[in-house]
């Protein structure tokens, strides 16, 4: 089964429910390396985004998509909400006006939304930030979709190379961001952008995996 309006609101209920979870976790990687709002912020932005859902879900996934990023963009304070607000702005584009997404269309989804940080952001790859999550998730997704995998596995391809992305930005040393402020200091933590990230992309593939 494609990805419907309806099931695009569930995902994103569920990583609005993974980033309340995680939020202390999220703050704290930011306190170590960033100014410790990362969790606080994003928790921030999606209770707002809950709130629009509540009231009325957006007829197409791209419209859902848009919601959440104007939503992010208007309530995530500091970079994070411009480049998750990019993010989800891509991915709405991607989608455009059909009613039901198929794992092609969501694979590149993600792959526009990993351009948009790329190009908000001008973080390249080893920078330490999200894109090293993203870059190793859009990969997967392609070749989950090139090899005929429905939705809920190029998700669930996604979030497996989002998590371990995530993980092997620890021994970088950030070159992006405040976290570059610290040099060599900067080393050793997992960076907050990469980890809430693959949060958003395990917390789609459990949606989808229903
Ligand atoms: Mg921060």
């Amino acid at each position: 089964m494609g990805c419907t309006a309806e099931t695009t609101a569930a995902a994103i209920r569920a990583a609005a429910d993974a980033i309340a979870v995680n939020r202390a976790e999220l703050t704290s990687l930011d306190r170590a390396i960033g100014d410790g709002d990362h969790g606080d912020n994003l928790a921030r932005g999606f209770a707002a985004v809950i709130t629009k859902l509540d009231a009325e879900v957006p007829a197409t996934p791209g419209a859902v998509l848009k919601l959440v990023a104007t939503t992010l963009i208007s309530t995530v304070g500091g970079a994070s909400g411009p480049l998750f607000g990019t993010a989800f702005l891509r991915a709405a584009a991607a989608a455009g006006e059909a009613a039901e997404l198929d794992a092609a269309t969501v694979a590149a989804a993600l792959g526009a939304a990993r351009d948009g940080v790329v190009s908000r952001g001008k973080a390249e790859p080893a920078d330490k930030t999200m894109v090293d999550a993203l870059t190793p998730a859009v990969d997967a997704a392609e070749a989950a979709a090139r090899n005929g995998g429905d939705v809920a596995a190029v998700l669930a391809a996604a979030a497996e190379a989002a998590e371990g992305g995530a993980v092997a930005t620890t021994p970088l040393q950030a070159r992006k961001g405040r976290a570059s402020y610290l040099g060599a200091r900067s080393i050793g933590h997992v960076d907050p952008g990469s980890r809430s990230s693959a949060y958003l992309l395990r917390a789609f593939a459990a949606a989808a995996a229903g």
